[in-house]
């Protein structure tokens, strides 16, 4: 069967946002992979070792920092070693990442002032699963993901 590797906060079932808040995606094409039991679910900072809820962090040039200023780096670096680990041992062909976290955001992501602004970058874990080959959508991106795993 072919798997396919998910942000945990998209799968849903288990509390793992910074905020504590839920995200669960509901769109068909995703809930009949997740029936399907083809979903492999991550979350590179639960993995990492931080708390739930957690602070805010957000990359700032090549280290992640939370808003008081601690340097949170190595934890997320742990998180998305570990990601990619799962997603070669699950042999995934692709990943569906949520948008905009400093881990899993492909497109854009927060800019590192905290102001709410958002730039052109990719999350921690992600940039790990795409230097190891694995193709990324996000949850806006469901109909390309279809299109492309029926491509396969
Ligand atoms: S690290 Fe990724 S999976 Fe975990 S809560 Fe953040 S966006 Fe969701």
């Amino acid at each position: 069967m072919k798997k396919i590797l998910v942000s945990a906060c998209l799968y849903g079932g288990e509390i793992v946002r910074y905020d504590g808040g839920d995200t669960a995606c509901t769109h068909p094409i995703f809930l009949k992979w997740k029936e399907e039991g083809r979903l492999i679910k991550v979350c590179p900072e639960v993995f990492g070792g931080l708390p739930t809820p957690r602070p805010d962090s957000q990359r700032v040039g090549d280290k992640v920092m939370t808003g008081a200023g601690k340097d949170v780096t190595a934890e997320y670096t742990k998180g998305a070693n570990e990601a990619a680990r799962l997603a070669e041992e699950n042999a995934v062909v692709f990943a569906v990442m949520k948008a905009h976290s400093p881990s899993c955001g492909s497109q854009m992501i927060y800019d590192g002032t905290f102001t709410d602004t958002l730039k052109p970058g990719q999350g921690m874990a992600v940039e790990k699963l795409r230097n190891a080959g694995v193709k990324i959508f996000n949850e806006d991106q469901l109909e390309e993901a279809l299109a492309y795993f029926e491509s396969l």
